[in-house]
Parts: C-alpha cells; structure tokens; sequence
C-alpha cells in the first residue's frame, strides 16, 4: 500500500488542477465523485481517456455518506470483481479498514462476505489521492446545471446525442463525447427531518439543480422515479456504557479485498471491535408516539427493504427486540455509528429514543439522523454497458439507476466509465453476463427487471454463485478486463497471469497424484473415508474431503506440491467447487445447444411443477417463446429458469 499526500497538500493541488486546467473538451465527462463517479472516472481513464470528473465539493469526493463500512454479504462480491477490474474500492478498503471480519463463514466460501468496518477520512483520503495520481484526469469543484444534448437525428427520431455539460452559476460550456451522470441521492434531492422538509442531497450538500433532472425528463424524455432511504443519527462515543453491549471481535488476521495487497495497514491488533445491542419496549413506544411528527415516514416513496429504518422496523414486526450494532467512525473519530437505528423523527425525540437503549441511557446525539429522498431513472431505459438507449453517450451509474450501496454503486461506475470511455473512443460496447460476475448479475438484474424499490445485491441473485466466488474473481475478471476491456494495468494483469499459471499447475500436481483408497489411508491416517478400498482417487478427489487440508497434502508429498503453498487455500475452494461448477458449465453449453428447441405453444406456465418465480411464469406465459432461444432471451428470464425449462420440455417431450 502507497503513501497518502497530506490531505491539504492535495486539496491545493486538486482545486488548483480544476479551475487552471479544465479544457472546453473532453473525451468523458464523469458528474460526480461519490462510489459511482470516482469509479467511473478513474476506469475512464485507465481505458485511455480524457476524462474530466465534476463534482460539487472537492473535500467530499468519496465520501462515505451513510455506514462506515464495505462489503458484506453479496456486496463483498462486488468489492473483489471492482478490485479484479482494477478498481479503487478494494484497496480503498484495505488501507482505511479498521475492523475485518468474513460474514457468512459457517457457509461455503462461495457466500461469504468479505466486509471491513472503515475509518471515513483515511477512505476519502486514499481516494482522493488515487485521483490526484491519475493520469489524464482533471478534476473540477463545480455544479452541473444542464446536459447539452443534440437534437434527434431525423433517420433515427427520438434519438438524442450527449455533447457535453452547462456549469452552474453561468454559461461554461464543456463538451465531451460521453457524459456519465452519477448523481447519487442528489437528483431533486429532498432532506426530512420530524416535520420539516428541505432540498438537499444529503447533510450539509446542496441537491442538484432542477435543471438536470428537467433534461432527463423533458428534453430526453426518460422515465423517473422517487425513492428515499435514511441515516441513523451519530452518537458520542464518550456518552455510551459499552460495557453494557457485547463485544463483537474482528477476524484476527484481517483479510485485504484487494488481489494486489497481502496484508491491510491496519495491523490485527490495532483493529478495533464493534458492540452489539438491542432495542427495548421503550424504542418502540417513542417510534408509535412520535409518528404524527415524522414526515418522511408518512411517505408513500419505497425505501431500502433490506437496510430499513428504525420506524419501519418497529411498524412491520412489533413487539419484537432489534438489533443494534454499535460501530466506530474512525482510529480517531469519537462518534460511534448505531447501524440499525435509522430514523427521522425530530432531534429531541431521537434522542429520547436511543436513551431507551440501556448502553445509551446517556448518550449524547452528535448529529441527528436524517431522511433523504431523490429521483432515479428507471433504469430498463439503459443498455447493458450502462448507457441510456434514446440518447447516445450518455450513461448513468449508481444510486440515480435505483440501486442502494457504495459497492453497487462502484461496479456500476467502473462499468459506465470504461464503456464511456470506449464509446469516446470509438470502441465497441463491452457487457458482463449473469454467469461470470455479479457485476453482470447486478446489470442485467437492473436493466432487463428494473426497480420498484432500492435495489442490493444479495448472493441469492447470483444463479452461479458457485462460481462467482470472492476468491476468484481475479481469475474470472481480470484477464478480460485488460484483453477486451482494457481497463485493467498491464502489472494488474500480468500478476493474475502468474496467479493463472501456477493454480494450473498446482492443479495438475494434484491431479497427478493418483492412489488408490488403501494407500490414501497410509498416507492420511487421520482422514475419514467412506469409498471402498480398491477405488483410485486423486489428490483433487481427497482434498474435497471436509478433514483433508493442502496443508496435510503438502507434508505427506512434499517434493510435488509444498511449492504451491502460496494458494493452499485457493486450493481447496477450488477443489470443493469444481465438481459443482464443472455441471454448471455443462448445463450453460446445453442451453447454447438446445437454443432451437421448441417450446409447446398450450404449455400452461402456471402449473409446471418446477421450480419457478411468480414473475418468470408470468412473463412466460404473456410472450409465450417459441424456441428455448427466444426465451432466454426475455427481458427477467434468468438462466436458473431457462435450465428448469430446459429439463422439464426434456422430460416431458
Ligand atoms: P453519492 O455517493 O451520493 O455521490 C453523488 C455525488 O454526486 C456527490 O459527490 C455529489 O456532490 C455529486 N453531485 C450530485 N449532483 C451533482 C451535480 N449536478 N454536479 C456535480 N456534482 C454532483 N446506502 C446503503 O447501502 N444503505 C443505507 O442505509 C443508506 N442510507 C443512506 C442515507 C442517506 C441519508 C444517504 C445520503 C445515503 C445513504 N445510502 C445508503 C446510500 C449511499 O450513500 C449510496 O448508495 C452511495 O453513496 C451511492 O453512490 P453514488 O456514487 O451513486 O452517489
């Protein structure tokens, strides 16, 4: 992990590049500098272009609006496949984590979720830094007003070209061939808090101008939506009894999200523990008293299901306890985050409530928390390189696409920028598929189904899951991101050749090994096998077994497989997950192949005693495909539903 400038350092140099350096013409232009836009931005510029990245304020580029945290479960995914595509966020994380820890370990390691507690400033910092050291990039402190669209083509009507940007506060034109809009919880952005209302994007930001909602809306005729999601208030650390929650330990080697680093800079004994504790009957009866005073409850805008606020939760399953982690802000910040206590009452009655919680008896509020709610572009209006169908060059990422999450938001940002970036410069779009990354799951998920709430990812949306693991994400990403996308550096791409090359050949080792059952048992005495004595197995074969590690391989055949260490972990996942993934495969070219097979016109999609979702049936039944091709591919189709398909005609016909 590099050094960081001193922040000051860099904001002088930073504002100094912006209002000296910016030109009237660049190749993209990137609105934005939250999760999406420094993605894109820095992605952009990795597949060659001039890129210009205009946000409101320099010193909240990267900004961590919300949790302090990264990854998770299905969002730890993301993280790596950002990092195999030689994003930021990964060693972002690793150089501002605080706190490790792998969710979900008591499963397969295709489901965990790597996640790191983070400290705000040194997030920002890394990526401010990052920026600063990116070629071809420039940097501006600025409001965009208006995009500057051409009008449509008369041989293609209502299809509109991007041109550039219109700064606030004036007519500063600067063109570009593609703009990526990434605008986060800004778009119309509107601040709740008890009973009053005003526009913002989020605490102490101004939202976005009207106008750039007026030109998605009006001028390019998109389709918006409205949706909402909210914060818990920051308490002072000081004011909290701690020893009255419970104590929840990191991971005591922290696990880095980047392929690049071998450690994080937090050392495993300077990381710092969260606290867990639970809501009382009191929260709940200051949320039921209070809700005539709460006006971003009384809305009708869809919030996030999965990350709801302290009222939702209260309301949907009364009477029950809640959970409440207690975490830290930073090494030195002395507020401490109460994830799960999100809420919007006014700031006396928050408080009220959070005292009800015992480790809180006398807290302090630092800041109140807050509702915010903003506009979207219903994103089944983009193509699957991120880029709006009606109006060329002009892509979205992030939050304004529906979507909750700063790793969302990231892989949709790295996505866009580089598409932009070849659109720029004239290169064919580039798309992920559903069977070889979330990226692609969560893309595809956005632009064939849309949203009717915040969207995130969860490992249940990925059909392959089996294969799109955290530990190999490198493998699956990294050489197609340098090869065809041209996204990733050659040092990136030239380390996961060697990673390529070596489990290739630590495979083969242990391929080679070919014993039979009884010598195994020589050989491993502590191994409890079930297979009869004459049966030949391979060291692949064995090392799936629950009590075989590569480590115990290793001792008992040295000479062939101790130098391979360096992946014993890798390994055995591998090993476990072949088999499985190996059918996948086979299922995925069986569908390529059976792409001609007819599908039975009276088929009653309703009843078919297979193991399909409401919707899948009713888009089945509604276009009613003639051939498996057709229906694959349907707009919400998931190639889960078309293996179903596939066996049921199979059986059946
Ligand atoms: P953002 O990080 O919001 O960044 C948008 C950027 O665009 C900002 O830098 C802004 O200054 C800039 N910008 C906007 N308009 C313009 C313009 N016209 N010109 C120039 N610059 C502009 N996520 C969760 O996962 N769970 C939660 O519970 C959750 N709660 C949240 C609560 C609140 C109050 C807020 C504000 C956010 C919350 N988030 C939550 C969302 C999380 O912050 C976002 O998912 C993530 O930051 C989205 O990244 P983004 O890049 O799309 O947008």
């Amino acid at each position: 992990t590099k050094k960081l400038q001193p922040l000051q350092n860099f904001l002088s140099l930073i504002s100094r590049r912006g209002s000296h350096l910016a030109r009237q013409q660049y190749d993209v232009i990137v609105v934005g500098g939250g999760h999406a836009g420094t993605e894109a931005a820095a992605a952009a510029t990795r597949v060659g272009a001039e890129t210009l990245l205009v946000s409101q304020k320099i010193q909240t580029i990267g900004a961590l609006s919300c949790n302090p945290s990264l990854g998770g479960v299905g969002k730890g995914q993301l993280v790596k496949e950002v990092d195999a595509l030689d994003g930021l966020c990964g060693r972002a994380g690793d150089w501002a984590g605080i706190h490790f820890s792998i969710l979900n370990r008591r499963k397969g390691p295709a489901v965990w979720g790597p996640r790191a507690q983070l400290d705000r400033q040194r997030y920002r910092e890394f990526i401010q830094s990052e920026l600063l050291s990116t070629p071809r990039l420039t940097v501006l402190e600025g409001s965009v007003e208006e995009l500057l669209v051409s009008e449509p083509n008369p041989e293609e009507p209502g299809h509109h070209r991007v041109t550039g940007i219109r700064l606030a506060n004036g007519s500063h034109l600067i063109s570009a061939s593609s703009v990526v809009l990434t605008t986060g919880t800004f778009l119309s952005g509107s601040l709740f808090l008890g009973q009053s209302m005003s526009p913002g994007g989020r605490i102490g930001d101004a939202p976005s101008s009207a106008g750039l909602s007026q030109t998605l809306r009006e001028r390019l005729g998109l389709r918006i939506g409205r949706l909402r999601t909210g914060t818990p208030p920051r308490i002072v650390k000081d004011s909290v009894d701690l020893s009255l929650a419970h104590v929840h330990p990191p991971d005591s080697h922290p696990t880095p999200f980047s392929f690049l680093n071998t450690h994080t800079r937090c050392k495993p004994e300077e990381q710092l523990p969260c606290y867990l504790t639970y809501t009382t009957p009191g929260v709940e009866r200051v949320v039921r008293e209070s809700l005539h005073l709460n006006c971003h409850i009384q809305q009708d805008t869809k919030g996030p299901r999965y990350c709801p606020s302290i009222e939702s939760r209260v309301l949907r399953f009364p009477g029950r306890q809640h959970q409440v982690w207690l975490e830290p802000e930073g090494v030195t910040s002395d507020l401490l985050y109460p994830q799960g206590l999100s809420m919007t009452m006014p700031p006396d009655v928050q408080l009220r409530l959070i005292r009800e919680i015992p480790a809180m008896h006398r807290a302090e509020i630092h800041t109140p928390g807050y509702g915010v709610q903003y506009d979207f572009v219903c994103p089944t209006q983009l193509s699957p390189a991120l880029q709006v169908k009606s109006t060329q060059g002009l892509f979205l990422a992030g939050q304004i696409n529906g979507t909750t999450g700063y790793e969302e938001a990231a892989a949709q940002g790295l996505w866009a920028g580089a598409n932009a970036a070849r659109w720029a410069l004239s290169m064919p779009p580039v798309a992920l598929s559903r069977t070889e990354s979330y990226i692609g799951v969560l893309i595809d998920d956005l632009v064939s189904r849309g949203v009717t709430e915040p969207y995130r990812m969860f490992t249940s949306r990925a059909e392959f899951r089996t294969s799109l693991r955290p530990d190999n994400a490198d493998l699956r990403l990294t050489l197609k991101g340098f090869e065809e996308v041209g996204c990733v550096s050659t040092l990136r791409y030239q380390e996961a050749v060697r990673v390529r090359d070596s489990l290739q050949d630590a495979l083969a080792a242990l391929q080679a090994l070919s014993l039979s059952t009884h010598n195994w048992r020589k050989k491993l005495p502590d191994m409890c096998m079930s297979e009869a004595k004459s049966t030949l197995l391979t060291g692949m074969d064995v090392l799936q077994y629950n009590d075989v590690s590569f480590e115990m391989l290793a001792s008992a055949f040295p000479e062939c497989l101790l130098p391979h260490m360096e992946f014993s972990q890798r390994l055995k996942i591998e090993a476990v997950y072949r088999p499985h993934c190996n059918l996948q495969k086979k299922e995925i070219e069986r569908i390529q192949k059976e792409e001609n097979m007819s599908l039975p016109q009276d088929i009653d999609y309703f009843s078919l005693p297979v193991s399909l979702s409401q919707e899948v049936r009713e888009i089945l039944d509604r276009v009613r495909p003639s051939t498996l091709g057709a229906a694959t591919r349907l707009q919400g189709i998931t190639p889960a539903a078309i293996v179903h398909l596939l066996n049921y005609v199979r059986h059946t016909g």
